[in-house]
């Protein structure tokens, strides 16, 4: 059926003429001008596809027609639109851009540009014992790294470590990560560290520590300032560094000289702070009423404390590093973003450490997700009442594993965002062969609950494409094996065979299965009831 127009619907349907035809124009537009920019080889034919060997350092080269989340102040997401990288930077971000002479182009169609994740907290010279630990408690990791077998940890050993973490963060899109390197008992230990990161071409901070000695030792050895000032001194915004240890409450505060050490050489301190049975409350008051908590500082977990420490936090404008992953099955304490929330406290997202869990923020923002929720609904369901109304959004986690790594580490003039003239540290979430990647309806619930590190088609680092087509690029994946080889060969002699299969399979307790009254078998239609039922 047809209704001829009213006359009152008649403007309506002539602006709606009008649109249709500026919307032609500007097709034909873009034709022209796509081919005025990128001339296709003679007789019309497609330019070939762009492979890695294209992607040579110093080319510029273009995101074509993605879907673009900026994490901008305002989290503009741009649909069908472009990003062009020239040198080291982000040139423009827009929709059809007009790229300089020789710019290669990567087609995103169907993908998600975003910026390049950051985790804020990693020991990354575990990561050769990867998945010794997935069934340890806190505990068990503590006996076995802090009093067992951290000490048999050779310098070559926390490079295999570093090297494998490293390469694993930039293929899984992670641009920028903090390498809490609390396996430092020499200073052998640590250039053999940051040999490895700088080795690797991703974003990384040092946070040097060493679980061995007391903070106040080894932040006083002479060879500690004159590693810092040969490793640290050139200004260099691929390698940062911080200090790592922990405040063990003791009243008399012996941290104390370690902070003054880290004030000194203006290194933000990173620190466990709200760790169920190892750091609590004592240990924020005393940073508090000394003067070392600052906007630079990180709390790690920060999961078992109390209101007095966030507002503490809060006002001394500090953040907290959550590793969901971790704080659900160590039992740091529950993972606390339906708290810092609450307190308006900043978050950022890390992974720990891969001697139990992934080195993936997808797993980090997911888990996030469905810890905070599941929060709130419990916390609900205690009081009798029904969530109808989710307070954290998968926006907000994508914030948190981009824009809020960037600021926690005072990196966010430079990198955590899409926008012109940061440093491009970019990621491109497209797998044309799954049936995964549409619709792409809501493009950070589509990041949070269904992307994995396995869509991870190209990574970007400082203006170097990193990885392209799901293949890490100029990465030398065969050395990274065979030291992680010489290092796992290593501990389990050093360990020998029991004691290897004992720290991997800790005891099981003993699961008492309760009583159960329903022990019947067969239902009974003359007296109505189960055979063998013990219930009366
Ligand atoms: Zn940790």
């Amino acid at each position: 059926m047809t209704v001829a127009p009213q006359p009152a619907t008649l403007p309506f349907m002539l602006l709606v003429s009008v649109i249709r035809t500026r919307v032609r124009l500007r097709v034909e537009e873009v034709k022209v001008m796509t081919a005025a920019t990128h001339p296709g080889p003679p007789g019309g034919e497609q330019p070939a596809p762009v492979t890695a060997a294209d992607l040579s350092p110093g080319r510029p080269f273009v995101f074509r027609h993605a879907t673009v989340l900026t994490m901008d102040d305002a989290h503009h997401v741009r649909h069908n639109a472009d990003v062009l990288i020239t040198g080291e930077r982000i040139a423009e971000v827009g929709t059809d851009l007009q790229v300089p002479e020789g710019t290669a182009e990567i087609d995103a169609t169907g993908g998600i540009v975003m910026p390049g994740m950051i985790d804020t907290h990693r020991h990354m010279w575990q990561t050769a014992m990867r998945g010794y630990g997935a069934d340890w408690t806190l505990t068990q990791y503590f006996v076995w790294y802090y009093l067992q077998w951290g000490k048999e940890f050779r310098p070559q050993d926390v490079y295999a470590g570093n090297l494998l973490s490293g390469i694993e963060a930039i293929e899984a899109g992670v641009t920028t990560t903090v390498d809490w390197s609390h396996g430092l008992q020499t200073v052998e230990h640590a250039d053999a560290a940051v040999d490895a990161l700088e080795e690797v071409p991703g974003r990384f901070m040092l946070a040097y520590g060493n679980i061995q000695q007391g903070p106040w030792e080894w932040s006083a050895a002479p060879e500690f300032r004159d590693f810092v000032n040969r490793r640290f001194s050139g200004g260099n915004d691929m390698l940062g560094f911080q200090m790592a240890f922990d405040i063990t409450g003791d009243p008399a505060f012996p941290e104390k000289a370690a902070f003054e050490v880290a004030r000194d050489l203006g290194a933000p301190v990173t620190t466990h702070a709200g760790v169920w049975g190892a750091t609590n409350d004592d240990g924020i008051r005393l940073m508090h009423e000394n003067g070392f908590m600052t906007p630079s500082s990180i709390y790690v977990h920060a999961a078992t404390l109390t209101r007095d420490s966030y507002h503490r936090i809060a006002a001394t404008g500090g953040s907290a590093s959550v590793s969901t992953e971790s704080e659900q099955s160590a039992g740091q304490g529950y993972p606390p973003t339906w708290q810092l929330r609450e307190h308006s406290i900043p978050v950022s997202l890390s992974m720990d450490t891969s001697v139990w869990w992934s080195g993936d923020l997808f797993s980090a923002m997911r888990t996030t997700l469905g810890a905070d929720r599941s929060r709130e609904h419990l916390e609900a369901h205690g009081r009798q009442e029904t969530v109808t109304h989710c307070h954290l959004r998968a926006e907000q986690v994508v914030d948190w594993a981009t824009r809020g790594g960037a600021k926690a580490l005072g990196l966010d003039a430079l990198t955590g965002s899409i926008e012109a003239g940061k440093k491009a540290d970019l990621v491109l979430i497209k797998n044309d062969g799954s049936p995964v990647m549409f619709p792409l309806l809501n493009p950070y619930g589509h990041v949070a609950f269904q992307a994995q590190r396995g869509d991870v088609h190209t990574v970007v680092v400082n203006g170097r494409v990193v990885k392209y087509a799901n293949r890490l690029v100029g990465v030398d994946l065969a050395k990274a094996r065979h030291v992680t080889e010489q290092t796992v060969e290593h501990l389990m002699s050093k360990l020998g065979p029991e004691a290897w299969a004992e720290g991997m399979h800790p005891e099981v307790p003993e699961t008492k299965v309760l009583d159960n009254p329903y022990t019947y078998t067969e239902w009974d239609a003359g007296s109505a009831q189960w055979k063998g039922s013990t219930r009366e």
